[in-house]
């Protein structure tokens, strides 16, 4: 049996991986370059087909895996290089520095209170979402400690008002700065776990097996697209999960980035995007519930809302998920067959109007809403193709991880020992992610 192995991704899949090698005893090396584990599923609101709230399933994971004296997170780690050789490989990794000594912080967030400047936040920046330049990734982060964006060091963010002012030293010739307000917030607290001057760290270690665990991204779609990027009522689905999120921008308010009013007609595109030169060229299969979760939790919201889903092929292909979707039409959600062809916006009141043909009448209609919601899929993580290199394994046509054989060897790769599950493989569910990762957990600790 392995003694060891490296899991690269944090997410869901990434986290049940860990869990189930470590269990057998397996030391486990657990890498995420962001900030902290949890991956997609620690922003969502709740889980179709249950409706359950996403980070009270997955939090108390993560605290196991925190806990959990078989498992070492590092958080903004990345893998430089792999080398194989009889069974075993060498891997470098590099952990970037966050400016926080990690065993100091105990994430009281009174530097986070101290920080003069916000920028809008990585996932949330376009419905409003902002951050500090120090802050926590997200409330229930693991590791529970603050991170410095890197552009406050070298008086970066000047102009926009951060605290370092006029000072022109380089922090990492600095070994104690006496103007960064986190810094005087930590030590008042008597802590001093704000380093600006930390530098990225190497660090080698040796494993019997590998599991790439590095999930999916929200497709971003094109300028124009539907009045993407034009009319500020157009947003994704990942951006309307936030919007309906407790945790989220708006405290849960379903509201319209124009001007901050509740929105009473809703309407989904699905498949949006997809098969035009710049879309994608395959179906995200969990698109479909995405959007009947939303209309059902809109619902649950205001009742009153309308909500309309155009949709061209409905896709419920899961246990309890046909029962999802008859759920939302009982609660009074409109699915309607249609190809939508254009949008456009009442300069007046923001309100968009969808053109769609009825593709059960074929008659050209059109319906006029306050938001308008774009499901745009599932693209591979941004980064696979340079993993693929350092790891040399396949990548499939679309930039997802290539299984030797889905059907008598799915889960592993053209690397014996290397193995792939979750949202690495292909768009997925959560469900499947788990079964995944506990599949691809055995299979590298039997290596
Ligand atoms: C808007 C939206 C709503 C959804 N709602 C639901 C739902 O209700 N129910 C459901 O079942 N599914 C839902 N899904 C799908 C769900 O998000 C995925 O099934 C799930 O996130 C897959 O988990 P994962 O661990 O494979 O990937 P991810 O959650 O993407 O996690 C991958 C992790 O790997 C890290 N990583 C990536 N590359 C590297 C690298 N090179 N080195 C180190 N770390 C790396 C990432 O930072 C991330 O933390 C939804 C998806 C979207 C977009």
């Amino acid at each position: 049996m392995s003694e060891s192995i490296l899991i690269i991704g944090g997410g869901i899949a990434g986290i049940n991986a860990a869990l189930n090698a470590a269990d057998y005893g397996c030391k486990v090396y657990l890498i995420d370059d962001t900030a902290s584990i949890g991956g997609m599923m620690a922003r969502l609101d709740k889980t179709f087909p249950t409706n359950d709230c996403s980070i009270c399933i997955e939090s108390p994971l993560m605290y196991e895996v925190d806990n959990h004296t078989n498992i070492e997170i590092l958080t903004n780690t990345e893998v430089r290089r792999v080398n194989a050789q009889n069974g075993t490989f060498t891997a470098r990794l590099i952990k970037k520095a966050k400016y926080i000594d990690e065993q100091k912080c105990t994430g009281c967030g009174k530097c986070v209170e101290a920080c003069p400047v916000s920028v809008p936040d990585e996932l949330d920046g376009k419905i409003g979402g902002m951050r500090k330049l120090i802050y926590m990734p997200f409330p229930q982060a693991v590791p529970n400690v603050s991170v410095i964006d890197p552009r406050c060091r070298y008086g970066k963010m000047r102009e926009q008002g951060a605290c370092v002012g006029g000072c022109v030293v380089d922090c990492s010739q600095c070994r104690e700065c006496p103007i960064a307000l986190c810094v005087k917030a930590c030590k008042e607290e008597g802590k001093d776990a704000v380093v600006l001057w930390q530098a990225d760290r190497p660090m080698d270690i040796e494993v019997d097996g590998i599991i790439v665990a590095t999930g999916i991204q929200s497709a971003e779609p094109a300028t124009g697209l539907y009045g993407y990027n034009i009319y500020a009522n157009v947003v994704t689905n990942t951006q309307f999960e936030r919007l309906m999120n407790a945790g989220g921008p708006t405290a849960g308010e379903i509201i319209r980035p124009s001007d901050g009013k509740h929105a009473k007609k809703i309407a989904w595109i699905q498949c949006a995007g997809r098969g035009l030169a710049k879309g994608l060229p395959y179906c995200s299969k969990v698109c479909c519930m995405v959007a009947t979760k939303q209309t059902i939790i809109t619902k649950e919201h205001d009742a009153t809302v309308e909500a309309t889903v155009f949709y061209n092929d409905l896709k419920a292909y899961g246990k309890g998920f046909w029962d999802f979707y008859q759920k939302a039409k009982e609660n009074g959600v409109t699915y309607l067959k249609a190809r939508p062809y254009d949008v456009f916006e009442d300069p007046e009141t923001r309100n968009l109007t969808v053109r769609y043909e009825n593709m059960d009448t074929g008659e050209i209609e059109q319906q006029e809403v306050e938001l308008l919601v774009l499901s745009t899929g599932l693209i591979p993580n941004e980064n696979n193709k340079r993993l693929a290199k350092v790891l040399k394994i396949e990548l499939d046509d679309l930039g997802f991880f290539k299984e030797k054989d889905p059907v008598l060897a799915p889960l592993e790769t053209n690397v014996e020992g290397i193995y792939v599950c979750g949202g690495a493989t292909g768009p997925i569910d959560i469900s499947e992610s788990v079964v995944q990762a506990s599949a691809a957990a055995m299979k590298a600790v039997l290596h």
